[in-house]
């Protein structure tokens, strides 16, 4: 067992506070980590305040988590101490179904074992994510980060990147495509910056005068002020794909009919029920699709990151001291951050 020093929520009102446990004790295939950068996802904080229901106390937050390989269990091959890998979002599945076997393991039969908040297969215990100075990982959900990429900045590939990554190569986002990406937070800006890559022509739909200028500089080609009825109806019938990760119920309507025929929107912000109700008559008229998609499989995640280094892609971060976590969810709810704050875990050490 390993002593580990942690920030954790005792409850949807408590915010965040210092807190101690026991990480497990190696098990044959398992990694132990010690975390540098943890990235703070707007999943966090649904966590945190039980947005979803069902959050089991204490919460451990972090799933954006970068560091170095301290230790490995007898029957590891992959990783050696002193490696610099990532754990995303999942520490576990069944492993077995079909959707783990194809390297869909976020989609597994019986659920994922998320990285905090879920019930560790083995001995039941709650697992505890990397608001913390140590990690233990079974070698399947670790994953490599490559030397090229800066620790810091690659933390939120973990899970903004591939969230937003995975759909846009599952419908075969490339040359020739119209993108439009919803929200500009953690998610979005990841989202605008692979859209490009992939070659798709790319506009940001944002509430946020103040972030036109920012989102051509990530590279969009064109914004939308979604606010602006005159800007969303100028892009009737335009788009074949939305990538929406608004992290709140809001309207799909105005947005569905700036979809072309035959156009899909992507959900990946919403977690829970579309409000208010979509009017199937968009889809119908247009053969247009409402689609959804959770972060991304183990080897779909090695793959964000290696073309992340090979595509020279980071996200815009602004490093976190520990202490300040409550002031960065306030931060984050009002959509103020660029783009991702991460959490520099050697102010844990200091505090
Ligand atoms: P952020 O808070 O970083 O960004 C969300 C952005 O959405 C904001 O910056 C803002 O952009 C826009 N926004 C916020 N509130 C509203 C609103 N009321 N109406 C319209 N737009 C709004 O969040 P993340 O990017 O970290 O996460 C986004 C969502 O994705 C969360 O709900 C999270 O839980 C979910 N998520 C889903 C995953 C999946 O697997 N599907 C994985 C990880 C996260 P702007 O100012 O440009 O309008």
């Amino acid at each position: 067992m390993s002593h580990t020093r942690a920030y954790a929520a005792q409850s949807a009102e408590s915010g965040l506070a210092p807190y101690t446990f026991e990480r497990r004790s190696l098990r044959d295939d398992d990694v132990a980590i010690e975390i540098d950068y943890c990235g703070v996802c707007h999943s966090d904080l649904h966590v945190v305040e039980d947005d979803w229901g069902g959050s089991q106390y204490p919460v451990v937050p972090g799933h954006e988590i970068i560091g170095r390989v301290t230790a490995v269990g007898p029957g590891v091959t992959a990783y050696k101490s002193g490696d610099l890998v990532g754990v995303g979002c999942m520490v576990d599945s069944c492993r077995t179904c079909s959707a783990c076997d194809s390297g869909l393991e976020q989609y597994c039969d019986e659920g994922m074992t998320p990285t905090y908040g879920g019930v560790d297969r083995q001995d039941g215990s709650i697992t505890m994510g990397g608001y913390s100075d140590n990690i233990v990982v079974r070698e399947r959900f670790v994953v490599r980060v490559p030397e090229k990429l800066d620790p810091a900045s690659a933390a939120p590939i973990l899970c903004a990147g591939i969230t937003t990554y995975s759909p846009l190569k599952h419908f075969k986002v490339g040359q020739g495509h119209k993108v439009g990406v919803l929200g500009m937070g953690g998610l979005g800006h990841m989202g605008v910056k692979f859209a490009k890559a992939l070659g798709a022509e790319v506009t940001l739909f944002t509430r946020s005068e103040s972030k036109v200028a920012e989102a051509k500089k990530q590279g969009a080609d064109h914004v939308v002020v979604s606010t602006d009825r005159n800007q969303m109806k100028a892009v009737s019938n335009t788009f074949d794909f939305l990538l929406d990760t608004i992290p709140v119920a809001h309207d799909l309507n105005p947005y569905l009919k700036c979809l072309n025929h035959d156009g899909t929107h992507i959900l990946v912000g919403l977690l829970s029920a579309i409000e208010p109700p979509v009017n199937a008559g968009l889809l119908l008229l247009k053969r247009r699709v409402i689609a959804g998609s959770l972060i991304g499989g183990m080897p779909e995640t090695q793959e964000v990151l290696d073309f992340c280094a090979e595509h020279d892609i980071s996200c815009d971060v602004e490093m976190l001291d520990i202490r300040d976590i409550n002031d960065a969810y306030v931060r984050m709810k009002k959509g103020d951050v660029k783009y991702r704050f991460v959490i520099d875990m050697r102010t844990l050490k200091e505090g």
